[in-house]
């Protein structure tokens, strides 16, 4: 009987298991960094906001200012025709044209903010509204997506792993020493059953090997051939298991 045609089925079947273990430790990655990258999006959308509401708090204040200075200077105002002395009128003509000078000062320092800096935060702000929107709609969508894959792939794993069980035991049927090596091997090199080349290397590894495992080789596809047993061939260098067909 033949066992390496066994063993490759069983190496197909392997072979797509790995595959799938790798989408399924791969999917939760992506998903992760598509996930920050859009808590990274939000994060500049709040950024930009707190930096708006700053700069519109500091015109506050400043408005605030002017019209505490401008509230100063209407008492003093309304005070002047009780002022008896030359001395104190000047004294208060001083003090109102400075409230006037501080409440303008403040009232420009205001109107530069608003015109100046306003328009550049609120346009940030849009520009990072806007990327939270495209974002989040191609992220969600790419995360549910990456969610169906998931799915999949768990289902497609649980169909593979039945089926590796049926192909395992087809090569256990035939040889159990066969399935055991081949189980070790695969924990370190992958494939593990190869071709040995015309030019008798190792298709896993490119080592040209010894006459002997050439000619045992030759001897077990004979043998395969004719149903009957054959010895393990292995590649003296990496251990894998090399056949070739007649
Ligand atoms: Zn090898």
């Amino acid at each position: 009987m033949n066992v390496i045609q066994p063993l490759l089925d069983l190496q197909a079947v392997d072979g797509f298991i790995r595959e799938l273990e790798m989408e399924e430790r791969e999917i939760p990655r992506r998903k992760a960094k598509e996930n920050a990258r859009l808590a990274g999006v939000n994060a500049a959308l709040e950024i930009a906001k707190n930096q708006l509401a700053a700069m519109q708090k500091r015109i506050r204040d400043e408005e605030a200012e002017a019209g505490e200075l401008r509230t100063k200077a209407q008492t003093v105002r309304t005070g002047m025709p009780g002022i008896k002395s030359n001395k104190e009128y000047e004294q208060t003509a001083i003090q109102l044209e400075t409230l006037d000078r501080e409440a303008e000062a403040a009232e420009n320092r205001a109107l530069a903010l608003m015109k100046d800096e306003i328009p550049t935060l609120e346009k940030q702000v849009q520009e990072a509204e806007a990327k939270v929107v495209a974002e989040s709609g191609g992220v969600s969508g790419y995360v549910d997506e990456l969610d169906e894959r998931l799915k999949d792939v768990k289902a497609n794993l649980a169909e593979q792993r039945a089926e590796r069980v049926e192909k395992a035991n087809a090569v256990k049927a035939i040889d159990p020493a066969f399935l055991l090596y081949y189980e070790r091997v695969s924990t370190k090199r992958w494939p593990v059953v190869v071709p040995l080349t015309n030019d008798g290397v190792c298709d896993g590894c490119h080592m040209k090997q010894p006459p002997f495992v050439a000619q045992l080789v030759q001897h077990n596809a004979k043998a395969a051939s004719e149903g009957k047993s054959q010895q393990r061939a292995a590649c003296t260098m990496c251990g894998r298991l090399l056949y070739t067909d007649l």
